[in-house]
């Protein structure tokens, strides 16, 4: 593995980054993602190229507008460092490079999004279980092997039901929604990705992640209750990539 192209990933990763950065700003406001100008959101001065580039410019310019000083998102920094981290690991762990970043990339836009607004969009969650479907139909073709898409089927069918049923139940016991209606499907998707042990393991770390977080949240002085909601799109999302890089080891 050499270093120009453990590089290139990370570049690549920090530019896929900032995209996604611009989707996660845009997309809840529906402006358009891929017209317009990039310009500051506070001012609406358009960005000059040197403006633009991921990471460096937030850093050199002390996260903020050169032309108004308010403060850039936040968000944007942390979609383009998460872009850049998914393209270095993927490059140097997995098998799989490019898939390992297909499936990163749209999880890290589908974990921010739901974190930031509780909100994951049918389409995002619909492509992530399309590519998922396509990179078992590779991967069986590739392997001559046809299990290999019953898996990623099963797989899907099994963790949209495992999580719309676990909602169902809370439903009737709680007499209230415990789930957002975005997550069934995307656990469905991410089955399609990891097959149905891959659903369990997912399902399995995003419990503990959920747990450390909620401890995290309790030492800091915050309430925990009961029905304190926790993102658990953000916390499958987060989940499912180290469960397809442990699977593909
Ligand atoms: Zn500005």
């Amino acid at each position: 593995m050499t270093v120009v192209l453990i590089l290139a990933a990370m570049v690549l990763g920090a530019v896929i980054g900032s995209f996604l950065g611009a989707v996660l700003v845009r997309l809840p406001d529906g402006r358009s993602v891929l017209t317009g100008r990039s310009m500051c959101d506070t001012c609406d001065k358009e960005l000059v190229p040197a403006e633009l580039i991921p990471i460096v410019s937030w850093v050199i310019q002390g996260g903020k507008c050169r032309a108004c000083g308010s403060a850039i998102d936040r968000w944007q920094l942390a979609a383009e460092i998460g872009g850049a981290a998914i393209g270095v690991i993927a490059i140097t762990l997995s098998y799989f490079p490019i898939w390992a970043m297909l499936l990163g990339w749209q999880l890290l836009l589908l974990a921010l999004l739901d974190l930031r607004h509780m909100w994951l969009p049918r389409q995002l969650t619909a492509l992530l279980g399309a590519s998922g479907a396509l990179f078992a139909l590779v991967m069986g073709y590739w392997a001559e092997d046809v299990m290999i898409l019953v898996q990623s089927l099963v797989g899907g069918v099994f963790g949209f039901a495992a999580l719309w049923l676990i909602g169902q139940g809370y439903k009737a016991w709680r007499g209230q929604e415990g789930l957002g209606g975005g997550d069934p499907p995307l656990l469905g998707a991410i089955g399609l990705w990891l097959g149905p042990l891959g659903v369990i393991h997912t399902l399995l770390v995003a419990s503990l992640g959920g747990l450390a977080v909620a401890f995290v949240l309790w030492r800091g002085g915050q309430r925990i209750a009961p029905d304190t909601m926790l993102p658990l799109g953000t916390l499958l999302a987060v989940a499912a990539w180290p469960v397809f890089l442990w699977q593909g080891l």
